[in-house]
């Protein structure tokens, strides 16, 4: 009796089989992964795990989860195809995956330089595991990196690198570092803060080429106005793309990410799409939105169950995200960039303050720097009044910043 499939077993595919099972779904689950290993967390990837000799990686849930609650994963399986006629997927050394309903996990891949600039293939790439593997022992050895895209998973890369003492050059296309996930202010903090640890920045720069200099043993990236910046390893960190390949054949309606409904339903009734892979239609906003955070995925993930189930749908959650770079613990939700006022709570000097930012007096997006149990109050509140959250908190905000 085919029951439901999910195509890809990472944070959002292993949050769907979970939520199937605490809904009390009695059917067959299918989990497939072309991964070889268990289910592991991917975030520790550019952090504690890239700073650590020996990685053992933190798993998503024990082995002994996907046996008790009769998940069947098959890892290793790359599924090639959908077939939306006879509803079942194919692996690519030919196994058929039937299925009532399908959910597709299969998250999002790095954006790569083109080969036109990299074409040896010299920068390195963090997705997976056996990302991580390959870039370590180059990093290990290494006295300096470029890292090419100043995100959050470059800022990280760029923070686990200067605290093990190497010479660390950003290279960012932006005038600012992490421009699409934190405000201004939060950028500039957090720039400051490895500036003084011996960050260099390159704002408005654009790679025009990567290579391997045999005679020096050393890679060069050169830069559109002529300039070199010599390094031992590149780590390129330039966004992410979602793998949307399989829905767009199998008919599916796919837009930077494939399209689904509030409740994560595809253009097709039997397909789902959840986490980093889909982008959700968002009724207060009247367009679709893609999330690239562990979060959005996990809440997905029950919505989609519930659906599936037929219990009433969870509240809708703001997605929230978080950045540890060294010391810096980064915690963001809401339209970070869609404030038109900033208040700041605690003073930035302390190490430890809150960014709370208003629009047309309405809270939009909080963002918290080493202070997680503020964020979480100050997070429900999103969507309210200023002066309801100063009696609420029963502080004053300090003279309005506007932007
Ligand atoms: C280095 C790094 C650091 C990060 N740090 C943070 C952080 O601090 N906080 C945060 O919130 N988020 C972070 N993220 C983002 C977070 O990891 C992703 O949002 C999350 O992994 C998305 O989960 P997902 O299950 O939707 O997709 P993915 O994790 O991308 O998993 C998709 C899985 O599907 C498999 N797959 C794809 N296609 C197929 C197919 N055809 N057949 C079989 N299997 C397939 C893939 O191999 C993969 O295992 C980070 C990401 C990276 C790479």
């Amino acid at each position: 009796m085919p029951g439901i499939l999910i195509i890809g077993a990472s944070h959002s595919g292993v949050a769907a089989a979970a939520a199937l099972r605490s809904a009390k779904y009695e059917g067959d689950i299918t989990l497939v992964t072309e991964e070889t290993v268990l289910p592991y967390h991917r975030p520790p990837l550019s952090k504690d795990a890239l700073s650590k000799d020996g990685y053992s990686p933190t798993l998503l849930r024990p082995e002994s989860f996907y046996t008790n609650n009769r998940i069947d994963l098959r890892q290793g399986s790359k599924i090639v195809s959908v077939n939306t006629a006879e509803n079942y997927a194919l692996s690519a050394d030919g196994v058929r995956f039937p299925y009532e309903r399908l959910i597709l996990a299969c998250g999002a891949e790095p954006r790569r330089l083109p080969p036109q600039i990299d074409p040896d293939g010299v920068a390195h790439y963090l997705r997976t595991q056996d990302d991580l593997t390959t870039m370590k022992a180059p990093l290990a050895k290494a006295k300096s990196v470029a890292i090419i895209g100043g995100g959050l998973i470059g800022m990280e890369i760029a923070a686990v690198a200067l605290a093990q003492g190497l010479q660390v050059t950003v290279i960012e296309a932006g005038q600012r570092l992490m421009e699409r996930t934190v405000s201004k202010s939060i950028a500039g903090y957090v720039l400051d803060r490895h500036l003084n640890k011996g960050l260099e920045v390159r704002f408005g720069a654009m790679v025009t080429s990567v290579m391997h200099d045999d005679s020096r043993n050393i890679d060069i990236v050169t830069l559109g106005d002529g300039g070199e910046i010599v390094a031992d390893i590149v780590v390129v960190a330039i966004g992410a793309t979602p793998h949307e390949t399989l829905a767009r054949e199998a008919g599916l309606n796919v837009e930077n990410g494939i399209l689904v409904s509030e409740c994560g339903l595809t253009s097709n009734p039997a397909i789902f799409a959840i986490g980093d892979c889909s982008a959700w239609y968002d009724p207060d906003l009247d367009r679709y939105i893609r999330n690239e955070a562990v979060n959005p995925g996990q809440d997905q993930a029950k919505i989609v169950a519930s659906k599936i189930v037929g219990l009433e749908m969870p509240p809708r959650r703001l997605p929230r995200y978080w950045s540890h770079q060294a010391a810096i613990q980064i915690q963001m939700s809401g339209d970070v960039n869609g404030a038109d006022m900033e208040a700041v709570l605690n003073a930035p000097a302390s190490g430890a303050f809150s960014v709370l930012g208003f629009n047309s007096d309405c809270l939009v997006a909080v963002q918290t720097i080493n202070a997680p149990q503020q964020f979480g109050k100050l997070h429900d509140m999103i969507g309210m009044k200023r002066e309801e959250i100063a009696t609420v908190l029963d502080v004053e905000f300090p003279p309005p910043h506007h932007h």
